[in-house]
């Protein structure tokens, strides 16, 4: 139990109702059929779910991130692959228009993605720039009259890749080295020049999909650049704190996914004439799993409510995620364990979860980027 208010507490309530109802029967056949997730995310955006945690006046629902981070956890209990279609779109998508972007832009871009009808996906990974996001080399040079920039070079690993209207990237606009010569650009999908690849086949969250943005000579127009020239990593960065927030919600929602999973195998696997349950070795499992669970769910509970009060959470975000992710690890291996051969089949939901959660410690900055962000402030 923790403490929610009401509101938080009634969109908890109702995330877990659409989860449970809708969602959770469909979530293995949801990651091999694209039409299917598309089918899931309609649901989601007709109950008002694509715009939670922002402003009714543009299309919003109005409620706070923790509530927010509530729904992405109810969803990542039964679909680690929703989820992260929805934290993506949200984050590190709409986030950067919605803190960055000016009133034209807010105007033209939030309204059909608060309400789902587009789908946003950000650009920020490059073949040879992944945790050095600073370095990547996608080129944004002005044309002629001043009006456009023409994007080239490609983006790898992009969530919502082949969803997305909308794609909020980097590209290098200035004569300045490292992060500093990165600007930010939204490009809509019918931008000449642009266009997406679907990405390698991979191991978890494989309902959602993913891509490689190629921008040759792609044509956007000035209008379309977020902030003024240089910002792009600082926006980048911005929208990434929040992002890991949301990703530990997503972490501690597989986690408890998989608990309930294990929980109830525990109890109904009979083994030396009774159930499993009885065991302790199985008990000190699922205790320490909970255990670790609840903890996370502080750290992002904590970072989320930082956030809502404006409160600097740099820190706190990353803890968040580092630790959720790898207490997300620990319980999806345990709850294998507890599933004994079984767990190892494809009729177990918990192989699924195991494999989705292995992602976490990677996206959104892995682990080990999440310790240089904590130390930095420890030493700065
Ligand atoms: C499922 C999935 C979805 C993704 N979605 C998106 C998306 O929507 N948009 C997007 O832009 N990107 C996306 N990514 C890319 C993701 O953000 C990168 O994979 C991640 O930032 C790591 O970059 P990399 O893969 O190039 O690994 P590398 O940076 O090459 O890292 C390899 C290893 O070296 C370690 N390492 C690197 N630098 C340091 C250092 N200074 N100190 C210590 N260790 C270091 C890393 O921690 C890692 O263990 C996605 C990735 C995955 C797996």
């Amino acid at each position: 139990m923790s403490f929610l208010t009401e509101d938080q507490r009634s969109i908890q309530q109702l995330a877990h109702d659409f989860a449970q109802s809708a969602v959770k029967n469909k979530a293995r056949a949801a990651e091999a059929d694209p039409a299917e997730m598309m089918q899931l995310w309609r649901q989601l955006a007709d109950m008002g779910l694509a715009g939670l945690a922002f402003p009714e006046t543009y299309g919003g629902a109005g409620a706070d991130y923790l509530s927010y981070c509530c729904l992405i956890e109810e969803l990542a209990r039964v679909s680690a692959s929703l989820a992260v279609m929805l934290s993506v779109h949200t984050t590190v998508g709409i986030l950067p228009i919605f803190d960055f972007g000016n009133d034209a832009q807010k105007n033209r871009f939030l309204p059909d993605l608060l309400s789902g009808k587009h789908i946003a996906a950000f650009g920020l990974t490059e073949p040879d720039a992944g945790s050095d996001a600073g370095s990547g080399d996608t080129r944004a040079v002005p044309n002629e009259k001043g009006d456009a920039y023409r994007l080239s070079g490609s983006k790898i690993f992009i969530t919502n890749a082949l969803t997305a209207q909308i794609f909020v990237v980097t590209a290098r606009s200035e004569n300045t080295p490292g992060n500093k010569g990165l600007s930010a650009f939204i490009v809509p999908r019918d931008t000449t020049g642009f266009s997406v690849e679907k990405g390698d086949a991979k191991l978890g969250i494989v309902g959602s999909d993913w891509g490689t943005l190629v921008f040759d000579q792609a044509e956007v127009p000035a209008e379309n650049r977020l902030g003024g020239g240089g910002d792009g990593f600082k926006i980048f960065m911005n929208s990434l704190n929040s992002g890991r927030v949301s990703i530990g919600a997503m972490a501690v929602g597989i986690a408890q996914g998989a608990l309930d999973e294990a929980t109830k195998y525990a109890k109904q696997r009979q083994q030396f004439g009774q159930p499993i349950a009885n065991f302790q070795a199985i008990q000190f499992k699922l205790a320490d799993m909970a255990t670790e669970i609840a903890a996370a769910r502080h750290l992002v509970y904590h970072a989320a409510r930082l956030k809502d009060a404006g409160q600097p959470f740099l820190s706190e975000g990353s803890m968040a995620k580092l630790y959720a992710s790898q207490a997300a690890w620990r319980a999806t291996n345990e709850a294998m364990q507890i599933h004994g051969g079984y767990g190892y089949t494809t009729d177990f939901a918990i192989e699924r979860y195991w494999r989705d959660a292995r992602c976490l410690e990677i996206v959104e900055g892995t682990s080990e980027i999440q310790r240089l962000v904590i130390a930095r402030q420890l030493l700065s």
